[in-house]
């Protein structure tokens, strides 16, 4: 039941402020798959009363040799744009909220350029790395279910972890983007010894994590996915949380009215987990955010 300091927004109940909330993870019409523009999203942030609000567009795919086809991001002519605007809304509102400059970034494991050189360019806050892409396909696209359909899910995952654990190694990201992102469209391995397969992937990753200290998206996008629950599934979280895991929260929002989605029984469920702090990011530097 809300409490006299919550508000209900449609089906979501969200904490007026007081509470410290954050957002790291809106899309903006640019990627061409979302609606509003950056100052919509602050907006609708300060109106459900976060304190913090990340933009984090996709980064340019076509500097990642994404086939045209294929590419849901801006291009990279219309980058400097992106990060213009974000610090321009930054300083319009910033006695009302904290705004951060981000970017989700694609991961793919044998890209020359390199990510250090691309990242350099412009002085993010912070960078969230994702997987979208397995064996070239956009696997998080519904266009692409009869990868799902074809192939043996427990080796689709087995190969999606290994990424995800690359992409770990590597360094290269502030923030792992929605980690089990792979059941997005609800293929999820059964059995007892896949969902076994699957603990030992949950513990490892956390074991990696918690070694790298390398922050983790609790990413409420899922919940409108059609697997319908948050990134990382709650097992996994709570193999996070129990390795100390660093972690911060992102909404996934492809629209301003996703802004902060379920942000609070996130929070809820975290404080009642005994996590008392989550990240934000400045310059590529972390800081602690306490719930
Ligand atoms: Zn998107
Ligand atoms: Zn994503």
């Amino acid at each position: 039941m809300p409490t006299d300091n919550e508000k209900k927004t449609g089906a979501l109940i969200f904490k007026t402020r007081g509470e410290f909330l954050i957002d790291y993870h809106t899309h903006t019409w640019r990627c061409g798959h979302a609606e509003g523009n950056i100052e919509d999203y602050v907006l609708k942030a300060i109106e459900r009363g976060l304190t913090e609000i990340g933009i984090s567009d996709h980064y340019p795919m076509d500097v990642l040799n994404v086939p045209s086809e294929d590419i849901s991001s801006m291009l990279y002519q219309d980058l400097q744009t992106y990060v213009n605007e974000v610090k321009e809304v930054a300083r319009r509102y910033e006695s009302q909220i904290t705004v951060r400059l981000g970017t989700e970034m694609d991961y793919f494991r044998d890209l020359k350029l390199g990510y250090n050189r691309i990242l350099e360019e412009y002085d993010w806050d912070y960078v969230i790395g994702s997987i979208h892409f397995l064996e070239g396909k956009d696997v998080s696209h519904p266009k692409n279910l009869t990868f799902y359909q074809k192939n043996s899910l427990i080796d689709i995952y087995c190969k999606y972890f290994d990424e995800i654990k690359t992409m770990t190694n590597s360094e290269e990201f502030d923030i792992i983007g929605h980690v089990d992102v792979i059941k997005k469209h609800g293929y999820v391995p059964e059995g007892e010894n896949s969902v076994k397969e699957l603990q030992e992937f949950y513990l490892e990753l956390a074991r990696l994590f918690a070694q790298k200290q390398q922050v983790v998206e609790i990413n409420t996008g899922g919940l409108r996915a059609p697997v319908e629950e948050i990134y990382p599934a709650e097992d996994f979280l709570n193999k996070l949380i129990s390795h100390n895991v660093p972690l911060t929260i992102g909404s996934d929002a492809h629209h301003p009215d996703e802004v902060g989605y379920s942000n609070s029984e996130i929070v809820g469920y975290l404080k009642e987990m005994g996590v008392n702090t989550v990240v934000g990011f400045k310059n590529r530097q972390a800081y602690e955010v306490p719930l």
